[in-house]
């Protein structure tokens, strides 16, 4: 019988079956899909490069030559363009002043091989229907091999299924978010101008006028760069075109977009990404924990996603290593990793919520010298075991002034999300 079953085979599946067979805990990965397969998730933040140095991975990002991320841009209408280097704040166990932007595809089937090279045995082409319990416990998973149906005996669950959140849509866990219902529209192109040679490989955000509307600009390799359109759902439902047309309407509604675009050539079908803006209102139960998106996923404006699937699974597993020690797979066992994600994740949201209140806030905040590292910090994703994030409450703070202040010079840029 198999310790662990692991169902996807997302970054958040490897990483979890890297260390769990670097703690001897035998382990299977099912991925529904067959890599190589595209994923959408191209730009990383520097503090996952702690977890792929423990898991001895970095190596292989050097040697496949992903793009160096050295910080990222935001470009407002006016044409000022606002620039971080990850190198003003270096951060304790990352070693490095950037982090990488990768095709997905490349990224996740090395993750994948890299699992297997510890010991993960990995089946691919397997999807999971349904996770199997006994007696309050999950103890197995029914997988489908093409017409064959199979169950799986274990002695746990991890659910890495991404968005497809299996096991919280069987346990009916999954909240949509309350504020966020966030639509992207995206393709890779070539010959995108990229910007100057200090900041032409950064992530660039263009900012777009309507609501929680911005763009991305992120290079896949020396020729490949990849541009998304993201916002409301219903700005999309109401612009009634189809995705190119969508596309290119926002694309003329910044001056440095339009600049960036003006020779690109489209090099793949736009593709549609919906309904990503939820929780679980619990990671744990008896037998199985939800990592990475299959626990939580909201927005992707600060690039959070691969870290969080990262940080899961390293602090998920570390809760599986005691369970087996003790032989307690209780709820209660795996109760602290979730509130050590939720304490980050909830850091995350906050960041994201006030930014999405206030657009010209964050770049004020990042330009003052008072509030630029701290602002910093988050980007690079310190959001874990922190007490209190005295940035936020001073994001907070300058927002209740100029919701009090009519002639605020930002007061029109407020929008309708609330803030405690
Ligand atoms: C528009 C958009 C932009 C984004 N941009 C970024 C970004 O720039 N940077 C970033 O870090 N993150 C970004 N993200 C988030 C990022 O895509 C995810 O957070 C990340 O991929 C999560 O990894 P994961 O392993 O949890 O899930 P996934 O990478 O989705 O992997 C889940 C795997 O599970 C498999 N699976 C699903 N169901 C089953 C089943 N029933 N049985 C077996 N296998 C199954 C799938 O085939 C898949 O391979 C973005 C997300 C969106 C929507």
């Amino acid at each position: 019988m198999n310790d662990v079953i692991i169902i996807g085979g997302g970054p958040a599946a490897s990483a979890m079956g890297s260390f769990l067979s670097k703690a001897g805990i035998k382990n299977l990965i099912l991925e529904a899909a067959n890599h190589p397969r595209q994923h959408v998730g191209e730009s990383m933040v520097t503090s996952s490069t702690r977890v792929f140095r423990e898991l001895g991975f970095l190596e292989t990002l050097e040697r496949e030559g992903f793009v160096h991320k050295y910080g990222a841009s935001w470009h407002a209408f006016n044409g000022q363009e606002f620039a971080i280097w990850f190198k003003e704040f270096p951060q304790e166990g990352v070693g490095q002043e950037y982090t990488y932007h990768v095709d997905r595809a490349k990224l996740d089937i090395l993750m994948l091989k890299h699992a297997e090279s510890l010991g993960s045995e990995i089946y691919q082409g397997v999807r999971v229907s349904e996770v199997l319990f006994e007696d309050g416990y999950a103890r197995g998973v029914r997988a489908k091999i093409g017409r064959t149906e199979i169950d799986l005996p274990c002695k746990m669950v991890v659910d890495a299924s991404g968005r497809t959140t299996l096991l919280g849509n069987q346990l009916k866990l999954k909240v949509n978010d309350p504020i966020f219902d966030q639509f992207a529209v995206h393709a890779w192109f070539k010959d995108v101008d990229r910007g100057t040679q200090e900041t032409g490989d950064f992530i660039h955000i263009y900012f777009l006028p309507v609501e929680r509307g911005w763009c991305w600009q992120i290079p896949i390799n020396d020729e490949i760069t990849s541009m998304g359109i993201v916002a409301e759902k219903a700005v999309f439902k109401e612009a009634r075109l189809d995705a190119e047309a969508y596309f290119n309407k926002y694309v003329e509604s910044n001056p440095a977009l339009i600049h960036a675009m003006r020779n690109a050539k489209r090099l793949n079908d736009y593709k549609k990404e919906g309904d990503y803006s939820y929780s679980l209102r619990k990671f744990v139960g008896n037998g199985h924990v939800m990592i990475g998106d299959a626990a939580r996923f909201v927005d992707p404006i600060f690039s959070s996603g691969v870290s969080i699937a990262l940080y899961s699974a390293k602090y998920a597993s570390e809760r599986i290593r005691m369970a087996f020690e003790t032989g307690d797979f209780s709820e209660a066992m795996f109760q602290p990793y979730e509130d050590k994600l939720r304490g980050g994740v909830n850091i995350w949201y906050e960041f994201i919520r006030l930014y999405y209140k206030l657009l010209p806030l964050f770049t004020h905040f990042i330009q003052s010298k008072e509030h630029r590292i701290e602002v910093l910090r988050l980007l690079q994703g310190e959001v874990y075991d922190r007490a209190d994030v005295p940035v936020l409450d001073a994001m907070r703070k300058y927002i209740r002034k100029v919701e009090e202040s009519p002639d605020h010079l930002f007061r029109k840029h407020l929008s309708n999300i609330p803030v405690d």
